[in-house]
């Protein structure tokens, strides 16, 4: 099935409710950055929630950065997701591995480590709104939530997964449930929702036993109000890099630098690393941008 995402509404308005299929997308980050089985889940839950929380902002053009810093063999996620559907992350150390948990799973809260959980929203205009959380478990899902009620002061429940074989990614995404104000008032709801979302718990295993996005907003809310919008919004691993935008950086760079480039290196060659596209300038390329350095101070 293709990565998507779809939303609903239960209780009259008081609950809102995503859910999303980011298997493509987080098999194409395992291939991209060539990352072990445990980098590739926490890179794959962490994408998957940045999307999830992107979903609910309104301004066209809006995004969540999620970075996870944490003192474990992973050196951190750095993830970019937007209300349009596109994600891009990456790992400080993608080899990073570690032997089976206690429950025989991939010790993601391992490779994580102790540390902080980093969230700022972006609308695409003023001051980014940021807020820090410690880090609960490791296990993002669990970070990410607490993140949500801590910070946000909205009761959430969000369960991400992803499941990977040898030959790869073979499912993953996530659910991310709200109670909004006027139905958290309603206590026998809020429990009922929880013990719902606490059977789920393992939504990779939803995805393997075939259950689509709306049956298990059914199986969750059917009895409480439920309204699936019928937009299904796709999802995919974008990356906005470019040729341009790396030789704008290496003119930040100055003559000096550019020169020695050209002399000692023969060119220059950097790697996008949040997709990890390869760009090379030639020695041509470092010629002009010093004429242009030259022509801009010239005229400045
Ligand atoms: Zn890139």
């Amino acid at each position: 099935m293709a990565d998507q995402l779809i939303r609903a509404t239960a209780a009259d308005g008081g609950i809102r409710a995503v859910g999303a299929i980011t298997t493509r997308l987080t098999e194409e980050a395992r291939n991209r950055h060539k990352l072990s089985p445990e980098a590739t889940a926490a890179l794959g839950r962490t994408m998957t929630s940045g999307l999830l929380m992107a979903s609910s902002m309104k301004r066209p053009g809006s995004r969540v950065n999620v970075r996870v810093k944490g003192d474990g063999p992973l050196d951190g996620i750095l993830v970019d997701a937007g209300l349009d559907g596109t994600v891009r992350g990456y790992v400080g150390n993608p080899a990073a591995e570690l032997p089976p948990n206690a429950k025989g799973k991939l010790d993601v809260g391992g490779v994580v480590g102790k540390g902080f959980l980093y969230v700022v929203r972006d609308i695409g205009y003023g001051y980014p709104y940021s807020s820090t959380v410690e880090l609960v478990s490791g296990e993002i899902g669990d970070d990410i939530a607490h993140y949500l009620v801590s910070s946000e002061q909205t009761p959430s429940g969000l369960i991400v997964g992803v499941f990977v074989e040898s030959s790869g990614v073979t499912s993953a995404g996530g659910l991310l449930v709200q109670v909004l104000p006027k139905a958290a008032r309603d206590e026998a709801l809020v429990e009922t929702l929880e013990a719902r979302m606490a059977a789920l718990s393992d939504f990779t295993r939803l995805m393997q036993a075939g259950k689509t996005l709306p049956e298990i907003f059914q199986d969750l809310m059917g009895d409480m109000g439920l309204s699936i919008f019928p937009e299904t919004q796709m999802l995919r691993f974008h990356c906005g890099c470019s040729f341009d935008r790396v030789l704008g950086a290496l003119k930040m760079l100055g003559q000096d630098e550019l020169e020695d480039m050209i002399v000692k290196d023969n060119g220059a060659e950097a790697t996008c690393e949040f997709c990890g596209n390869v760009y090379q300038a030639t020695q041509d390329d470092l010629a002009q941008l010093i004429v242009d350095l030259q022509m801009d101070s010239a005229s400045g």
